[in-house]
């Protein structure tokens, strides 16, 4: 952290400001210029309230220079973090696909959705069964009859399991039934669920919200890993911009940047990011190329007739279709899928 102090400051006040900063536990180096004195501190910065330091009449400013998230940060883990849950690796060369329908909506959907998902070759089954619809009329999905769906889809495929956790109440069964637990864009900062979340050690795809910028996506999954549990995986689920042709706008760019600044796997949903099932094959290609670990498309076996986001869902026969042109993409950056 920089301190900038003003020209004014006596040598007292200086004094003063080094010696609350050193019995706050840092170390401070003093340097004097022509016009001010700037002072670089060292120590726990992450845990310090920089902002009040502000305050004082003597300081012009205050510049943080290191990241405030520690667990998720590359500097102090500068490997990839790879998830594995059954048969399948998140974040390793391999490319993992989330597949599914937007939400479970009967045994026969699911099954047959999980069956066609797997043949085109997804890694993980996808389907909400608490869904967070912006209108309290939309369907709210099955809840935990869906689980149960949800649940006999895997065992008859083996795939793993992933689905959306909205209550912090929840937290136990949904550890207990499914492989992956989903925290949606609306509940990125919801700070109660983190925190159980990060109880357990359950693999958690943390979603960015949908205004959020990167650093606070990144303060989120601390949240969890801050608990104990490391085990987290993000996922570009598109931004809320002027735009307004696509539902969100895909933040094709957060994708290096999380690789940058994280260890953690990046995913990419483009149905949600855009709403629009043609936009879904080209925004996965790009994702791919950009370094994303894994993909989430929805797939729904009579899109027409879906009780949740249809327009963005792909039949089974297009995601075959996807999945074989994702596949050269995959080899010229060097990873399969
Ligand atoms: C979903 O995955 O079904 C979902 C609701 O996504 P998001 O939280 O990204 O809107
Ligand atoms: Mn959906």
């Amino acid at each position: 952290m920089i301190v900038v102090l003003k020209p004014q400051a006596s040598k007292e006040e200086i004094e003063k400001i080094v010696l609350r900063l050193k019995n706050d536990g840092m170390d401070v180096q003093v340097n004097t210029g022509v016009e001010c004195t700037v002072l670089g501190v060292l120590g726990d910065t992450v845990h310090y309230d920089s902002a009040t330091l502000e305050l004082n009449a003597n300081v012009d400013k205050v510049m943080r220079v290191s990241e405030p998230f520690k667990k998720a940060n590359r500097k102090f883990h500068p490997n990839d973090t790879v998830i594995s849950v059954g048969n399948a690796k998140i974040g390793g060369n391999k490319i993992a696909v989330f597949a599914g329908p937007c939400s479970v909506e009967s045994e026969e959907q699911i099954v047959s959705v999980a069956q066609d998902v797997k043949n085109a070759g997804a890694s993980i089954l996808r389907g909400g069964a608490f869904k967070p619809r912006t209108s309290p009329y939309s369907f709210q999905g099955m809840e935990f009859e869906g689980l149960e769906l949800l649940m006999e889809a895997r065992e008859k495929t083996g795939l793993p399991i992933i689905s959306e956790i909205m209550s912090p109440k929840h937290v136990e069964i949904f550890d207990k039934e499914v492989d992956i637990i989903q925290v949606g864009a609306r509940n990125m900062q919801n700070f109660d669920l983190l925190k159980e979340l990060g109880k357990t050690k359950k693999p958690i795809l943390l979603k960015r919200g949908l205004s959020s910028t990167i650093e606070e996506w990144l303060m989120s999954a601390e949240y969890i890993m801050a608990g104990g549990n490391e085990n987290v995986m993000l996922c570009e689920r598109g931004i809320r911009t002027f735009e307004t042709y696509t539902r969100n706008t895909l933040d094709l760019s957060a994708i290096p940047a999380v690789k940058k600044l994280s260890h953690l796997p990046i995913i990419v949903d483009p149905s949600h990011a855009t709403g629009l099932r043609w936009m879904v094959l080209p925004l996965a290609m790009s994702a791919v190329a950009a370094g994303a670990d894994g993909i989430m498309i929805e797939v729904h076996n009579d899109p027409e007739h879906a009780k949740c986001d249809g327009a963005q869902s792909v039949t089974p026969s297009m995601f075959k279709e996807i999945m074989e042109k994702l596949s050269p993409v995959a080899k010229a950056c060097g990873r399969e899928i």
